[in-house]
């Protein structure tokens, strides 16, 4: 389609270039018009001119001929008239357009015939000119006649002037004369007709110079419409084939149109057909699934009820459920309070009961630990040390002699742990955290296994260390309801002196004092006391005791063995919750050796060291006889180990007193007095109507104890 338009285009830019040919045509017809116009005015002029010479000459038969003349004039006038309205009447619309051109005839004709006219009217204005011309003659020869004045010689050269007129209408008389002019006025009208008659002819050629013009641009106009034409053939042919090529392709689009069409149909047609039988289904389902969309409508009709009265159901749940969970917490707290009341009442009960408990078997009580044989030691006699298999609180001690045996509340045997140890005294220990206070001795000859008991070994840690540890660990899970602060001292008495042994000052002698407010207790000013907050601190307090006691004496070894080693463990905690307060004490002490000095005869600082032990020891057997025995004076000023330790051996407080028993023959006599000496302490009390040795329980202490020491190694008879 496109490119038909565009060879469409083609023969309209010839038909604008014969439009222009056209207009330049029309511009030519109206030039010529004008130069008609032109040639009608000179010949008016002519005329003037003839009319002007009449008169002078005055009118005779000559002056008829001009009137004749005159005539003609007017008759060609007409003439012309005639001929401009034709050209008129012929002269191409100036609107027409038409391509094939019918107009350039016409305009060659109207050339022709201005052609025609402007030859016709050179020759009438040559016949006039003749006429006006043989006028003048005529003029001439009469002014010669009728003149008087002389009148100038005038030679009149021109040769005999035949002048033939043939007009169809009129008939002129011709005369040929001779004459000889020689009047000054003639011979000057003469010369400007002459110059008239050569400015005419002049303008004649141009007419004629202009009518080739013309002519030449007929023909090129001619030339180029006949090349449009046939360039418009062309282009014509172009468009028929064109429109020939736009008809096969609209048949082919027409056919596949029809073609895609039938195929639509028949597709939408099969569509159509499944389309009525789903609908068909469609419609059955319907009729099934409207009852039910009954139902459903229904269901959801009571659910949105239900929902309307959710909130108001709700908000009625809530504020019962409420008003319920206040009155449970209520209930609860009142329940709670009751249930404190009562534990309260129960934790009373509970002590009271330990209390009963622990008096009914003794708050004293006495275990026995034999070590074993060490590498390096050969001992003839192995069997020294013997166990009762079901009985765990017999010993029995044989000699070549005889067999001797020992009752006591429990006997370790040689491969006993640290830790089965400890297992046995960890109630004790922990009843501290209960807020009582807790006396535990390691008793027995040097190189028995005291200090072993107590402080142990780096890798397999004592009673001290354990102690220690336990209450750190139980204090913490207490740690919530409970708040409870572990302070530890160490001390060491030696020949009765007290030194504090976490202080600053190594070796610090310490006293031991009355409260000043009137409490009746005890306390020692300056003694360190250091917290336990983890149990790093529990290292760094043992070695620093350590150490203070390493560099205190020249032999550690020795040293420990004459003096008195105490580890003094507070447990003061309060009840978050109730408010309740406990303090317990746990004293640990590693007792110098018991061993008689007697034998040796030591003499100076070693008699005075063995007096000191002697007396401490005699002190504490004398102690603890009273409190078993429940005297009603109790002898703890005797010794500084007593009356440190009196607030922990009265009242509630436990003691346990750790024999320890070495299995070797050559200690023999010594283990038996150890042994004798924890049967006497166990024993007072399982004998209450014996009032054992009465009269050493005076008024004066010091007496008693001196008394005491002296006592104090002699062997008690066994029960049996
Ligand atoms: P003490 O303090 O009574 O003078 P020690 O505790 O120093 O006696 O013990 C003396 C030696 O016996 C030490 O070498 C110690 O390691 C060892 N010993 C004591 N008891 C035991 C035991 N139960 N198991 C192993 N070795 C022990
Ligand atoms: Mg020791």
């Amino acid at each position: 389609g496109v490119r038909a338009v565009q060879r469409l285009g083609e023969p309209q830019e010839h038909q604008q270039h014969s439009n222009r040919l056209i207009q330049e045509g029309e511009q030519l017809i109206v030039a010529l018009r004008t130069q008609v116009g032109e040639l009608e005015e000179k010949l008016l002029d002519q005329n003037q001119e003839v009319e002007r010479l009449r008169s002078e000459l005055g009118a005779t038969d000559l002056e008829k001929h001009l009137e004749l003349l005159v005539v003609e004039n007017e008759r060609l006038k007409q003439e012309l008239k005639a001929c401009k309205t034709s050209l008129l009447q012929e002269a191409p619309p100036p609107a027409c357009t038409t391509t094939d051109c019918p107009h350039s005839q016409v305009w060659v004709r109207q050339l022709e015939e201005s052609k025609r006219h402007a030859g016709e009217m050179q020759r009438q204005l040559e016949e006039s000119k003749c006429q006006a011309f043989a006028a003048e003659l005529c003029s001439l020869r009469i002014l010669r006649y009728q003149s008087r004045s002389p009148a100038p010689h005038l030679s009149l050269s021109s040769p005999t002037l035949s002048i033939s007129l043939s007009l169809s209408s009129l008939s002129v008389q011709y005369v040929t004369e001779i004459v000889e002019v020689e009047s000054t006025e003639s011979q000057q009208a003469v010369a400007e007709a002459q110059a008239k008659s050569v400015a005419l002819q002049e303008q004649l050629s141009l007419q004629r110079q202009l009518l080739r013009e013309l002519e030449t641009q007929l023909h090129d106009s001619q030339r180029t419409s006949t090349q449009l034409r046939a360039q418009i053939l062309v282009y014509e042919g172009e468009m028929e084939r064109a429109q020939g090529q736009l008809e096969a392709e609209m048949q082919n689009l027409e056919e596949e149109k029809n073609r895609v069409i039938e195929e639509a149909f028949i597709r939408a047609e099969s569509e159509m057909k499944a389309v009525h039988e789903n609908l068909a289904g469609v419609r059955m389902n319907l009729l099934t699934l409207q009852p039910a969309l009954r139902t459903l409508t229904c269901d959801y009709n009571c659910l949105k009820r239900q929902v309307q009265d959710f909130p108001f159901m709700l908000e009625k749940a809530i504020t019962e459920a409420k008003q319920e969970i206040c009155q449970v917490i209520g209930e609860v707290s009142s329940a709670n309070q009751e249930l404190l009341r009562k534990y309260k009442r129960e934790m009373n009960l509970r002590k009271k009961c330990h209390n009963e408990l622990v008096r009914i078997k003794g708050n004293i009580r006495v275990f026995c630990r034999v070590r074993p044989v060490c590498r390096g030691e050969h001992d003839s006699a192995e069997n020294m040390v013997s166990f009762d298999p079901d009985d765990d609180a017999l010993l029995y001690l044989s000699n070549k002699v005889k067999l001797m045996t020992f009752e006591l509340d429990k006997v370790f045997h040689p491969q006993a742990t640290q830790e089965e140890v400890f297992q046995e005294v960890q109630s004790l220990v922990t009843s501290c955290i209960d807020g009582f206070n807790v006396c535990i001795f390691a008793y027995g000859q040097t190189g028995s296994g005291k200090t072993y008991t107590m402080e142990g070994v780096a890798k397999d840690p004592g009673i001290n260390q354990r102690a220690l540890r336990l209450l750190f660990s139980e204090v913490t899970e207490k740690a919530p309801d409970w708040d409870f602060k572990i302070t530890v001292s160490m001390v060491e008495i030696y020949n009765e002196t007290l030194r504090n042994l976490l202080g600053d000052i190594q070796g610090e002698k310490l006293d031991i004092k009355m409260n000043p407010d009137g409490s009746g207790q005890l306390y020692v000013p300056g003694l360190t006391e250091f917290t336990v907050q983890s149990p790093e601190d529990i290292n760094r307090v043992f070695e620093l005791g350590h150490m203070n006691r390493a560099t205190a004496c020249t032999n550690l070894n020795e040293h420990s063995s004459r003096s008195h080693a105490l580890l003094i463990i507070t447990v003061a905690g309060v009840n978050s919750s109730t408010g309740h307060r406990t303090q317990g004490k746990l004293n640990l002490v590693d007792l110098a050796g018991s061993e008689r000095i007697a034998k040796s005869g030591a003499e100076g600082s070693r008699l005075r060291e063995a007096q000191c032990i002697n007396k401490s020891l005699s002190a504490l057997g004398d102690v603890i006889n009273a409190l078993r025995s429940r005297h009603s004076h109790v002898p703890f000023r005797n010794s500084r180990l007593t009356y440190l330790l009196s607030d922990s051996l009265s009242g509630d407080s436990k003691t346990l007193m750790m024999v320890q028993v070495s299995p070797l023959v050559s200690n023999m006599s010594e283990s038996v007095c150890s042994l004798k000496f924890a049967q006497r302490v166990r024993t007072i009390e399982l004998v209450p109507n014996i009032r054992f040795r009465p009269n050493s329980f005076s008024n004066n202490e010091y007496e008693e104890s001196k008394e005491m020491a002296k006592s104090h190694p002699r062997p008690i008879p066994t029960q049996q």
